[in-house]
């Protein structure tokens, strides 16, 4: 027997080659259909029957068609027909019905078997269920849609820490493309604004797997920093061993600076911008502290605008504000960064020196005194202040040394205004 007989299989008679056969087709997991010239069925295997539904005696004689229905594709049968006229053969995919009418998607070729003639005898169709398959295909497209619409950056490293992954949102938030960062490290974002410590806690956090989540101060490409609320997540492979690294980003620099923003106007005259009263007695309270700890002394300065009412009275409030803010920039202006400026009250202002004595504290209250007298105001001519100084005793409470500062300020006033008191003159 030749090996390539088309009835026989090698060394096999008809009979056994025949039952061979039958019994791949039988225990194919792939439906089998096969029908006569007239697409009348004439053999539908297992795997056909319970893809279908239906039993061989139920589908015997009769026609595929009957697995069509409302969801099935017409222009995909009128292809069918034309493949299968003008090549006898036909590959495509549209949705059938079960039996219980339950659609489902398949993805099939029809094959003609002819005569000696070429004239079509049998058609041998080989089918698949692929509704699962397309599920799953179609899950995953809409997951790796949602990723690359999320308003949040979503960026993916190899275990070693390479990027492979980035989506629109991390280019929103960084300014970095996608095909800028790929292959890049996440060291690109770095800001320098973190120390080894933090690193470490991140590091530490991915290897016991756990997510790590931080506010990351990182840099954007043009060199800006963002605040990003950040998790870091370690995915690992069927063996346990980390694989990738999912790292989301939030950008929450406007949050942080609005905060930051909402801080300063509790704590600063938005007039003058030097510090409220009320976060002016406060750093008097952390001063006393501090100085009590480490029996350091500090100076506190008080000064008010001369005959201030006048001022008002003759050229109008809003020139009065302005005045005010003149002497608030003085005072800044004479003081260290580490000084704290008060608008204690309308036209009244303390400073706390800290680290100052009583000498250099009543040098800097001299110097803005002269500084306010020396200006000549077009309208007003010159305007003066008077000053009270103090120093910080160990013990002292803040009531104690607000009423010492305020009794020398009073002193300057009664001796004749524009000038510093800064010993306890009787
Ligand atoms: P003295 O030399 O004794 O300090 O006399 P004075 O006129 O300055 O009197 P006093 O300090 O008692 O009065 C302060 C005046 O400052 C009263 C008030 O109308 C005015 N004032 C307080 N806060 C403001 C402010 O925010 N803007 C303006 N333009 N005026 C203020
Ligand atoms: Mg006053
Ligand atoms: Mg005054």
């Amino acid at each position: 027997m030749r090996p390539n007989d088309p009835n026989n299989l090698p060394g096999l008679s008809s009979k056994d080659s025949l039952m061979l056969l039958r019994s791949t087709a039988e225990l194919s997991f792939t439906s089998i259909v096969i029908t006569d010239k007239q697409h009348d069925i004439l053999y539908a295997n297992p795997a056909f029957c319970r893809m279908t539904g239906y039993s061989l005696d139920e589908l015997f004689g009769q026609n595929p068609k009957i697995l069509q229905g409302p969801l099935t594709d017409p222009l995909v049968i009128e292809k069918l027909r034309r493949g299968l006229k003008e090549r006898g053969f036909f590959a495509g995919s549209t949705i059938n019905y079960r039996k219980n009418g339950q659609p489902y998607l398949l993805e099939w070729t029809i094959t003609q078997i002819s005569d000696d003639s070429g004239a079509p005898r049998f058609f041998v169709s080989v089918q698949k269920d692929i509704t699962q398959l397309d599920a799953e295909r179609s899950t995953g497209n809409l997951f790796a849609k949602a990723i690359e619409a999320a308003y949040d950056g979503i960026f993916i490293t190899s275990s070693e820490g390479v990027i492979e992954f980035a989506n629109q949102g991390f280019e929103l938030i960084t300014g970095y493309t996608p095909a800028e960062v790929i292959g890049q490290t996440p060291a690109v974002l770095k800001s320098g604004k973190h120390d080894k410590a933090f690193y470490q806690r991140l590091w530490r956090h991915l290897h016991e797997g756990l997510p790590f989540r931080a506010m990351v101060i990182n840099k954007h490409k043009n060199g800006r920093e963002i605040h990003c609320q950040q998790t870091i997540t370690a995915v690992k492979g069927a063996n346990g061993a980390i694989t990738h690294y999912v790292s989301i980003i939030k950008d929450m620099t406007e949050r942080v600076f609005d905060e930051i923003k909402l801080q300063e106007q509790a704590s600063h005259d938005a007039m003058t911008g030097l510090l409220n009263r009320r976060r002016g007695e406060f750093e008097l309270d952390t001063l006393l502290t501090q100085s009590d700890d480490s029996r350091s002394t500090f100076c506190v300065l008080m000064a008010d605008i001369d005959n201030f009412k006048a001022v008002n009275d003759t050229y109008g409030h809003p020139r009065g504000d302005e005045i005010i803010k003149v002497v608030a920039d003085i005072l800044v202006e004479h003081t260290r960064k580490s000084d704290k400026c008060v608008r204690w009250g309308g036209e009244e202002f303390t400073v706390l020196l800290p680290f100052c004595d009583l000498d250099r504290a009543t040098r800097i209250a001299e110097n803005i005194r002269t500084e306010l007298a020396a200006m000549t105001f077009e309208d007003i001519g010159s305007v003066t202040l008077s000053l009270g100084v103090t120093e910080s005793t160990a013990g002292d409470t803040p009531s104690q040394i607000l009423d010492r500062v305020d009794q020398r300020l009073y002193q300057s006033k009664r001796n004749g205004k524009n000038r510093v008191t800064s010993e306890n003159a009787a």
